[in-house]
């Protein structure tokens, strides 16, 4: 967990990110500011790492792309490594507009794939890569990716029946939890979420995208629930 707090500036928690690790592939879900930076202090690079999956195109989960792109070109290694960008409807029309304006960040010495996905599965080297459209803004997308196991990345939501199918039974459900108790539109709270979680049954899941008002939560949190930490590492 790269990355487990909200557009709410934090020191406890940076914003957006995973990164989930395979043995072949390393993927960011979500990039949001000065996620670069912590990819670091948790020992990988920006040239380490085959695709980045944007969940939607909110700032807290985009922020670092420009960041991302343009060390890709200037970093101490450059990069050669092919990279693949994944997002919903609009991710080409994302990436050029950034390109627009930071035109440094246009691939100068490795392959750049862009794939726009909704309700899609994706093939990545071994790596199934299946989407499904969620709750929250136009382009948003739920993420399950499938090896041996399932682990599955809500992104900002509300609840939605597409959500369920997402986490169905995967051994890892990382979502998005805003706030303990209060609601808000298109976002999750702990009542919202565990709705979910009885209808799709995951195994085990990790609570992220958390708001400040997490911080002065008292209660417990039982099985399946693991609260998210940046920094955390989970391995399944
Ligand atoms: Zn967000
Ligand atoms: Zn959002």
């Amino acid at each position: 967990m790269l990355g487990t707090g909200t557009s709410m500036p934090s020191l406890r928690r940076g914003s957006s990110s995973c990164l989930l690790t395979t043995k072949r592939q390393k993927i960011l879900i979500d990039i949001g500011p000065a996620v670069v930076r912590r990819l670091l202090e948790c020992g990988h690079s920006v040239t380490d790492i085959d695709a980045v999956a944007v969940t939607h195109f909110h700032v807290d989960h985009t922020a670092d792309l420009s960041t991302f792109l343009f060390a890709c070109n200037y970093g101490k290694e450059v990069r050669t490594k092919p990279l693949t960008i994944i997002g919903g409807p609009g991710v080409r029309r994302f990436y050029s507009g950034l390109n627009k304006i930071y035109r440094w960040v246009a691939p100068k010495s490795y392959n750049l794939s862009i794939v726009t996905m909704k309700r899609d599965v994706l093939q990545l080297d071994g790596l199934a890569i299946e989407t499904f459209p969620v709750n929250h803004n136009r382009e948003s997308i739920g993420i399950r990716v499938q090896e041996r196991r399932a682990v599955a990345f809500t992104g900002d939501t509300a609840h939605s029946k597409s959500l369920v199918k997402l986490a169905a039974g995967v051994d890892l459900l990382v979502a998005e939890c805003s706030f303990p108790f209060r609601a808000m539109k298109g976002h999750l709270n702990l009542e919202a979420l565990d709705r979910i979680v009885r209808e799709a049954r995951p195994k085990r899941v990790i609570l992220t995208h958390l708001d400040p008002e997490w911080d002065d939560f008292k209660g417990v949190l039982h099985a399946p629930y693991l609260l998210g930490e940046d920094g955390m590492t989970v391995s399944f």
